[in-house]
């Protein structure tokens, strides 16, 4: 039994033009016979089904190649590692993946979680258990006491909860990387940044170059691929060296740095979609602003955007994903956004912000091992979705979920009902009280009269 697809115009991922009036066929188990014009596709059978998408846009499946599904939607980072439990988190990640697929993610990677939480996504989804995304998983990110992650001071450590997973020796983060390729990662995360500035300004790597070497190498020998943190231009250097298969932020990056980046394979994936949010929507009450992080961050994508649109025109193959699972990139809102940068900042065509998203995030995703997805051709995958309108006129359509006509896995349709939550009972559990400091002064100045709500206690 076959599936045929009548598609208005079917973008393949391969090429930058849609085809007009193509068809999908894919078999029984959902993998793809024939992808082209419907006047070369074969005849349907007796007993063949035919879905009717004649109107629509249809494209691969989504993938954002950076949705954190233990972070739950988190305003502040213990809010991350401290307040629920892991299994609280993996239920939770387990909804939120949910909500990616009904804004059209097909498949998403979760570069850098607690515990065993993505796995374990992963394999209750492959197992039938629940609708979800494809999901590539990897465990918590490999720091030192010089790296992002280790967020805590020393006395208090990285807890067992904790999205970082310290190791103070080379032997110890080889060993985690074993740990964590027995408990079934696809990939190895890496927090490249360190904390420490030079006198210029430069970000100090956590890692020297010979420890990321040795730590990509045993990941590579046992099979999986090897991801980085690396805003800071020292960072981005030593992973594109080692080999690291896919680069976060490179915000910071060089010549030299995209130099090894051509020379190694490394992929790249800017996640401009977070830094925007921030800038964006930050309001001036908060405590990101009071910090003074919504300058610095528009600063740093400012600067970032014109070092990136140099690696763009060296060649350097750039992946979408969102850094989603904070509470300014929840779950399900804001992934397409990043094909919107990709275009208003980076300066792709609509088609390669579409392609990144699918082909070239795809060659991530693969691993051989599994169903290839990215591309609409023969023998991949049908991981597929339909849209009311085409996104090669306005990228930004993406975003527009009353235009999304219909998702597909392995060509089964999922409908996931949008089921309402109490955001106050999911995340958000920090034991902050008070934003303000209230001297004298500053009562004043906030001319606060406390006389008008406090009662009179004592006897007239
Ligand atoms: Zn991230």
């Amino acid at each position: 039994m076959h599936t045929f697809v009548r598609c208005g115009k079917l973008f393949t991922g391969r090429d930058d033009g849609p085809i007009d009036g193509g068809m999908l066929v894919f078999d029984a188990v959902g993998r793809l016979a024939y992808v082209g014009a419907e006047a070369g596709a074969p005849q349907r059978a007796r007993g063949d089904r035919l879905i009717d998408h004649s109107g629509d846009f249809v494209m691969p499946g989504l993938i954002d190649v950076h949705t954190h599904l233990a972070y739950g939607n988190a305003k502040s980072e213990e809010d991350i590692d401290l307040y629920s439990p892991l299994e609280f988190r993996t239920l939770r990640g387990m909804f939120f993946a949910q909500k990616c697929v009904a804004a059209g993610y097909t498949a998403i990677c979760s570069p850098g979680d607690a515990g065993q939480i993505s796995l374990s996504i992963r394999d209750a989804v492959k197992a039938g258990l629940f609708d979800g995304p494809r999901v590539v998983a990897a465990g918590p990110y490999l720091t030192t006491h010089q790296g992002l992650t280790d967020w805590y001071p020393t006395w208090i450590g990285a807890p067992e909860t904790s999205i970082g997973k310290l190791v103070t020796n080379l032997n110890e983060a080889i060993e985690e990387v074993r740990r964590q390729v027995k408990n079934g990662v696809d990939c190895i995360k890496i927090a490249l940044d360190g904390v420490q500035r030079r006198p210029d300004g430069e970000l100090i790597a956590a890692f020297t170059q010979e420890e990321t070497g040795a730590i990509v190498r045993e990941t590579h020998r046992l099979g999986r691929k090897a991801i980085a943190h690396a805003v800071g231009r020292e960072a981005t250097l030593y992973a594109a060296r080692a080999g690291v298969d896919l680069i976060f932020h490179a915000f910071d990056l060089d010549d030299e740095c995209i130099a090894a980046m051509l020379e190694n394979g490394s992929l790249l994936c800017p996640t401009l979609t977070h830094p925007r949010n921030l800038v964006d929507f930050t309001q001036a009450h908060e405590p990101a602003a009071q910090k003074g992080r919504v300058e610095a961050t528009d600063k740093r994508y400012r600067e970032g955007c014109a070092r990136l649109r140099k690696a763009v025109s060296a060649g350097v193959p750039f992946l979408a994903g969102t850094d989603s699972g904070f509470a300014i990139t929840p779950y399900g809102e804001w992934h397409a956004k990043e094909l919107e940068l990709f275009v208003a900042d980076l300066g792709l065509s609509p088609a390669a912000a579409l392609r990144a998203a699918t082909e070239v995030n795809g060659r991530f995703m693969n691993n051989g091992r599994g169903e290839e997805i990215g591309v609409l051709e023969e023998g991949r995958a049908a991981d597929f979705v339909a849209w009311d309108g085409s996104p090669l006129d306005d990228i930004r359509l993406l975003q527009d979920r009353s235009r999304l006509k219909g998702v597909y896995i392995a060509g089964r349709p999922l409908r996931i009902e949008d089921r309402p939550y109490d955001p106050r009972q999911v995340t958000d559990f920090a034991l902050s009280n008070w934003t303000d400091l209230y001297t004298q002064a500053r009562v004043a100045e906030l001319r606060i009269d406390a006389g008008a709500t406090r009662p009179r206690l004592a006897a007239e």
